[in-house]
């Protein structure tokens, strides 16, 4: 043992004196804070340090105190202390020390930049069927795989121009998540997201035109494989196009198994013609106008369109969900990938009817009326791949952000239809302020000031998400109310994911001090490189531990404690297109915002 070893050893050893545990007992944003935004750390309970000090780069000392408050977990009874040092405005790196001991963190006007880049970089990543450039991929440019020009019609996909067996080409797309199918429901509804947030982006500040190329090259990647999903005889929407089963972690050019377009579905016809409205809707912002003047021209309307029938089809097969285990009773051969099952299309024909009436020909708009109003939710709730009518609910207050600044669209011209819609944008802007200022009282009393996970039912499968979600929600609240108390909240949220948790995992690859190194993902583990695909969110704790048979021991059961950085554990560290997509848009709009602040 040499000298060096021995101080390296005798120092790991104080630390584990002076903290009880070998962590970190300091809890905090790993990626960095604006300089006008609250500042917060959580120091769990083993370390009982009554002072924390912070320091700039030079050593000085430019804060000194205790902690705010303190919080007990509701499920583990730790108690954990909060400390506030929003008087920290000044852009630099920083380190705190409490007890034994120290973390850095940085403030900054591009904090969160970074991590928006990478966030939807990330998507190039998963692009299905082309050569990864590495100017865009660096280290991790790659051959491409799936070219999907041969992929069979599934027996339960036949029809009468289509048989069992046919070979059509479905080239493009994204790979849904740690597996390489391509699923429309869930995809759908990431492009949605995304493109909805985009929007209001694009309408609230200055958006930057290189990002805004960059995001929409990303969603026509994956609308031009969205529009081979659709069968050109009745406008039905394939349900997902896939390998029988999961592909081993390989990589994507040694996959061999045949691919097919499964089952017509409801909820991915609906999906499809939402999105097809969204990239009219988006087109016309990205193309950088006044949405109000563009929205009605012809380039919007032909995108709308392309969706019109799959709208139809599932208007005339209501019941037409996906369910996996009865369709392996029928067809062979049975598929046991992501089913994506769904047991309403009440929320998908609320999402479709509301993007298809704003975005579709003029004439055309008023028969979707009617199917909003009837599919209107009661209530707010947050959204997910099988719950998406909260994107209607944004397409509604995008609408009324647009009559705030430009006035009505058709002024001038009169709309019979003015009253119905002065009630439902009043609806949706109602019942979406209730959902933010219930869930905000929360954080009051969180151990680690969020307003999400405070319930063990925030968290379960892909529940980082749902804290981007929840950041989301707040930020349409925000752009509505112009209330800095939605603001903080979002940022709160997102604090959490990257590092103020009961882990101290950021938990987004390539970003912070600890961070996920094995995600559940065949490109990450098959390409020979150490470091995962940076940007990529992880599904974080899940106390429902889906996966415990692979995973073997999980560390806790606790439920904010309940992950594991181990390739196997699919239930709490798998990655996939809707939660990156949530993670695009709550970083994104907030690295617009924190430059305000
Ligand atoms: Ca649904």
């Amino acid at each position: 043992m040499n000298t060096i070893k021995t101080i390296a050893i005798i120092a790991a050893l104080t630390g584990l004196l002076s903290c009880g545990k070998n962590e970190n007992s300091i809890r905090i944003n790993q990626v960095g804070f604006y300089p006008g935004q609250e500042k917060t750390m959580t120091l769990e309970e083993y370390n009982k340090a009554e002072v924390v000090t912070i320091t700039d780069a030079e050593g000085s000392v430019v804060w000194e105190g205790s902690a705010d408050r303190s919080a007990v977990s509701p499920w583990s009874g730790k108690i954990r202390r909060i400390f506030d040092f929003s008087e920290i405005t000044e852009s630099g790196t920083y380190t705190i020390h409490a007890g034994g001991d120290s973390a850095t963190f940085i403030v900054s006007r591009d904090a969160l930049k970074p991590l928006a880049d990478a966030a939807l970089t990330a998507f190039y990543h998963q692009r299905s069927g082309m050569d990864l450039d590495p100017e865009i991929a660096g280290k991790w440019a790659r051959k491409g795989g799936h070219p999907d020009t041969l992929v069979y019609v599934h027996a339960s996909a036949a029809s009468a121009s289509r048989p069992e067996g046919t070979v059509i080409s479905s080239p493009k797309g994204w790979y849904d998540a740690g597996d390489y199918n391509k699923y429309v429901v869930n995809s759908g509804y990431s492009m949605g997201l995304m493109a909805n947030a985009f929007r209001v982006i694009s309408l609230q500040y200055a958006y930057n035109k290189k990002d805004s190329r960059k995001f929409w090259d990303e969603l026509e990647y994956n609308h031009d494989w969205l529009l081979t999903m659709q069968d050109p005889e009745d406008g039905g929407v394939y349900h997902k196009l896939t390998t029988p089963s999961f592909e081993g972690f390989i990589t994507p050019g040694e996959c061999q198994q045949k691919r097919y377009v499964v089952q017509k579905s409801v909820t991915a016809s609906l999906d499809f013609a939402a999105v097809c409205a969204e990239m009219g809707s988006t087109w016309a912002a990205h193309h950088g106008g006044n949405l109000e003047a563009d929205i009605n021209t012809r380039g919007v309307w032909e995108k709308a369109e392309d969706g019109a029938d799959a709208y139809q089809w599932a208007k005339d097969n209501p019941e037409a969900f996906y369910h996996q285990d009865k369709m392996n009773g029928i067809y062979d051969p049975d598929v046991v990938t992501g089913a994506y099952g769904d047991g309403s299309a009440s929320d998908e024909l609320f999402w479709a009817a509301t993007s298809q009436y704003m975005a579709s020909y003029p004439g055309d708009r008023d028969v979707y009326l009617t199917d909003v109003i009837e599919n209107m939710p009661e209530e707010f709730t947050l959204m997910s791949w099988g719950n998406v009518a909260a994107l209607g609910v944004f397409n509604w207050i995008e609408s009324e952000l647009h009559h705030r600044k430009f006035g009505e669209f058709y002024s001038g011209l009169p709309d019979p239809y003015a009253k119905q819609k002065e009630e439902i944008k009043g609806k949706c802007v109602k019942m979406l302020l209730e959902y933010c200022d219930e869930s905000i009282k929360a954080a009051e009393n969180s151990c680690y000031n969020s307003a999400y996970g405070n319930s063990p039912d925030d968290f379960g499968w892909g529940c980082c998400s749902s804290f981007c979600d929840q950041a989301i929600c707040f930020l349409y609240a925000y752009e509505l109310t112009g209330n800095r108390k939605y603001v903080d909240n979002a940022f709160r949220n997102v604090n959490y994911i990257l590092g103020q948790n009961a882990t101290g995992y950021c938990y987004v690859t390539g970003f912070g001090y600890k961070s996920p190194m094995f995600p559940h993902s065949r490109l990450c583990h098959s390409d020979g490189i150490e470091e995962p695909i940076p940007g990529l969110l992880a599904g974080g704790p899940n106390p429902a531990q889906q996966d415990i048979a692979e995973v073997r021991k999980y560390h806790s059961s606790y439920p904010d404690e309940s992950y594991e950085d181990v390739m196997p554990s699919y239930a709490s560290n798998e990655v996939a297109i809707n939660w990156n997509a949530s993670l695009v848009a709550a970083i994104t709009w907030l690295s617009y915002i924190g430059n305000e602040l």
